[in-house]
């Protein structure tokens, strides 16, 4: 693990993040520059070898640096990893020529990108896409639409995964480099009470849009099980950052029942308020160990796909269950803006969706653990 690297991040994430943070529970929506600051420090670039301009640490340090970023805000934090994870994938798949530019424009936080597998018809059950992609004289005619989808209202460049055969057949997917900014591409922002602006949250209409030969960068019969591979990755973070953001709400709490007097003492000092504090903190233990093991596991190159799946639905499930009761201990007060509790209650519920909805998890562990037993 790269220390000093992660020593910046946490200047930056309790510096400049988490002030700004507060008025993205209301609205607002992060400063372009404030990208650029993170792409200064390195986080659009954290894995990618140092000779493409990058960190070159490794997937622990990612791992560490995505928790203390999301204990500042979830969705700034999401949204630069997303970005960061096509940044890895251009540089690991892409042809180099092909994409100098949009990397200079990834790693600079001039540009933002996205992963698009969901569509309105279709999230969990991803075989059943149906934005299509047409070979055409030279190259590829995409037609579809995607949504909900991370850094989706203002990216420049998107991964989109396409049916190139027929609807339903897994080993038909493709995926594809596309440029936002061409004709036939329409961006749209999503809004809900959850806050999403620091997320990016959007979907695009793709009508026509007409792609070059190399825009594939995975192939049918590739594309689904290399998906299947990252998502033990995106899995393990995921669960890092709720782990954060229980953290960061557990600091904030602790600070405030020192001080808040309550029928002459503070809040910290009444058994009850002791007890429910003293529970999330074991709880957050237990759920660090949980996803310091899928971390090794990624780590070291194994089958993560159970010990990422646990990790996911053990630290989601920890702070959906701690942050609200966290959020009683601080009163009225824990409502403020200017603390994580509103915030980090809505990212825990998101999260609960991203990278593979609980549900599906929970039957894919019931699964994986049978199997394991035979
Ligand atoms: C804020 C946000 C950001 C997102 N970012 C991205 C992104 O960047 N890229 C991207 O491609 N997608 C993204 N998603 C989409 C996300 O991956 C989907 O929401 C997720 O896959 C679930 O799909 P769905 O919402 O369509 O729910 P559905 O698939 O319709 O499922 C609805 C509910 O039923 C349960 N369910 C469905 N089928 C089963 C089953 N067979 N067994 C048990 N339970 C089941 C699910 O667990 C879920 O709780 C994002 C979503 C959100 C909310």
């Amino acid at each position: 693990m790269s220390r000093a690297f992660l020593d910046k991040v946490t200047h930056f994430a309790k510096g400049r993040v988490a002030p700004e943070a507060a008025a993205w529970s209301i609205g607002a929506a992060p400063e372009p520059a404030l990208y650029q600051e993170a792409a200064a420090l390195g986080l659009l670039g954290m894995e990618l070898p140092k000779a493409r301009g990058g960190q070159g640490v490794d997937f622990a340090t990612r791992v560490a640096a995505c928790e203390i970023m999301a204990g500042a805000d979830f969705g700034f934090a999401m949204s630069l990893v997303n970005t960061h994870n096509i940044a890895l994938r251009l540089c690991e798949e892409g042809q180099v020529a092909a994409v100098e530019q949009p990397l200079a424009a990834l790693l600079s936080g001039q540009m933002h990108a996205c992963t698009a597998l969901t569509e309105p018809g279709t999230g969990s059950d991803f075989a059943a896409i149906r934005t299509t992609a047409r070979q055409v004289d030279g190259g590829w005619l995409l037609d579809g639409e995607k949504s909900w989808i991370i850094n989706g209202r203002q990216a420049g460049l998107a991964v989109v995964y396409a049916q190139c055969a027929e609807i339903g057949d897994s080993s038909g997917i493709g995926a594809f480099v596309v440029d936002l900014t061409v004709p036939g591409v329409t961006r749209y922002a999503i809004d809900s009470a959850f806050a999403q602006t620091s997320l990016g949250t959007g979907g695009f209409h793709l009508d026509g849009v007409k792609l070059p030969q190399e825009a594939m960068i995975s192939a049918p019969g590739t594309a689904f099980k290399a998906i299947l591979q990252e998502i033990n990755a995106a899995r393990t973070y995921v669960a890092a950052m709720c782990d954060g953001m229980l953290q960061a709400a557990l600091d904030s709490a602790a600070a405030y029942g020192a001080q808040r007097l309550s029928f002459g003492k503070p809040l910290n000092q009444i058994p009850r308020w002791h007890a429910e504090f003293d529970a999330a903190e074991r709880a957050l233990t237990q759920a660090r160990d949980v996803t310091r093991h899928a971390v090794a596991q990624v780590s070291q190159g194994a089958d993560a796909q159970l010990a990422a799946a646990e990790a996911k639905i053990g630290s989601v499930t920890c702070a959906q269950t701690h942050l609200p009761r966290l959020l009683q201990l601080m009163g009225a007060e824990g409502l403020r803006p200017e603390h994580p509790f509103t915030r980090h209650i809505a990212a825990a519920q998101i999260a609960g969706f991203t990278d593979g909805a609980t549900n599906i998890l929970k039957d894919r562990v019931a699964r994986l653990t049978a199997r394991k037993e035979t």
